[in-house]
């Protein structure tokens, strides 16, 4: 096959380092669910969640139940505890999650009938965790109702309540919210307990909580962005120590040296102030590049920083490497990764967070694990 011009490289050292610093912070009680979803945040589900396998971490959170049978049937896990899907289900996913044994997120009391009549037709348990809006306002069970249908659910033969989990709306910013949403979900989950007289997994924690609000951390966190390398906001008061994960290259694919007054790229928003020699790099943003970068971010080529220029156009950059360089057709350059700008830095200038920078870089960049 042709050389690769674009690639992110994938360190799974890191990710390993990331994961034993969130271990080390939450202590050696709670379960460590991998947030895997998104196609592990972008940087390719079966080979984070296989080493994440490898470190004891037995379970998996991804989106919905596509992403579910892609990771359970992918080859990559020896022997997963559970795997759960966050979305609502439709009805007719029902017998996807019995088919393949994947969790299933409840929310409402249609889709719990429905369950329980499917799983009776095939005379199946189906596992389910309960999921319950404490304030994220996105899915979930109301916590008036949620009393209600786990009555309905210790009812229902077929249906195994595997744990019930609730979801954090700011938990970056140490305060008040969290610990209400906190304060409403144990209320909740005590009072079923005390009712049944034995304990269900209870949890909560993605990453902002586990840096801000140990007292959420219960039975089980839900780390995502920490263990990719990145901190969930800027203002979270704890830092980890932890290390980008990704790190997208391209090649540069041509230089030319271009007169004083020569502009650049669509809509010619950039003219060389001087004589001045400009590389072009095979990324753009069909390969997650954005294109508000145009001329505000930086590019790491040999250790040095050059300024892009011009517009980001689809499949290309360019960058102004002044007039004296030692940059040859053929070098790397670090768009964003350990050893360029972060994918944090990055984003706060395309005005947005490094969750979406990640999950960007496109199909088309190759992931090379390293
Ligand atoms: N839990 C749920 C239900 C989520 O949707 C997510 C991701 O948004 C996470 C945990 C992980 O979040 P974070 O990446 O902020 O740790």
């Amino acid at each position: 096959p042709p050389e690769n011009m674009t690639e992110a490289l994938v360190c799974i050292d890191h990710l390993l380092w990331n994961t034993r610093l969130i271990r080390k912070q939450v202590g050696e009680t709670p379960r460590i669910m991998g947030i895997v979803k998104a196609n592990a945040y972008g940087h390719n589900v079966h080979k984070v969640s296989a080493a994440l396998e490898t470190i004891g971490i037995t379970d998996f959170g991804v989106a919905n139940i596509h992403e579910a049978i892609e990771l359970k049937t992918g080859g990559a896990l020896k022997n997963p505890a559970s795997i759960l899907a966050f979305s609502s289900p439709l009805t007719s996913h029902i017998e996807c999650f019995l088919q393949h044994d994947i969790d299933m997120t409840l929310c409402d009391s249609e889709t719990l009938q429905a369950a329980e009549e499917i799983a009776a037709a095939h005379n199946k348990t189906l596992s389910v965790q309960l999921k319950v809006d404490t304030g994220m306002g996105r899915l979930g069970t109301h916590p008036s109702m949620a009393m209600e249908l786990l009555r309905c659910m210790e009812n229902a033969e077929h249906l195994q309540l595997k744990g019930i989990y609730t979801h954090f709306a700011d938990s970056s910013s140490p305060g008040g919210f969290t610990a209400q949403q906190l304060a409403e979900f144990k209320r909740l989950t005590s009072e079923y307990e005390h009712a049944v007289s034995r304990t269900v997994c209870k949890h909560a924690a993605n990453s902002g909580a586990i840096l801000t609000a140990p007292g959420s951390w219960l039975d089980m966190v839900r780390p995502g962005i920490l263990l990719y390398g990145y901190h969930p906001a800027k203002h979270t008061p704890l830092r980890l120590e932890v290390k980008p994960v990704m790190q997208v290259e391209a090649k540069v694919i041509f230089i030319k040296t271009v007169e004083a007054g020569t502009t650049l790229s669509y809509n010619r928003t950039w003219s060389a102030p001087t004589l001045r020699s400009i590389a072009t790099i095979a990324a753009g943003y069909a390969d997650g590049y954005a294109r508000v970068l145009s001329g505000k971010a930086t590019v790491m080529i040999n250790g040095k920083p050059y300024p892009q220029v011009g517009t980001v156009t689809m499949d290309q950059i360019m960058v102004d490497l002044g007039t004296e360089h030692d940059v040859k057709k053929g070098d790397r350059a670090t768009l964003f990764g350990w050893d360029g700008p972060s994918a944090e830095a990055l984003s706060e200038i395309a005005g947005t967070i490094s969750y979406e920078t990640l999950c960007s870089v496109s199909s088309r960049v190759k992931r090379i694990f390293i």
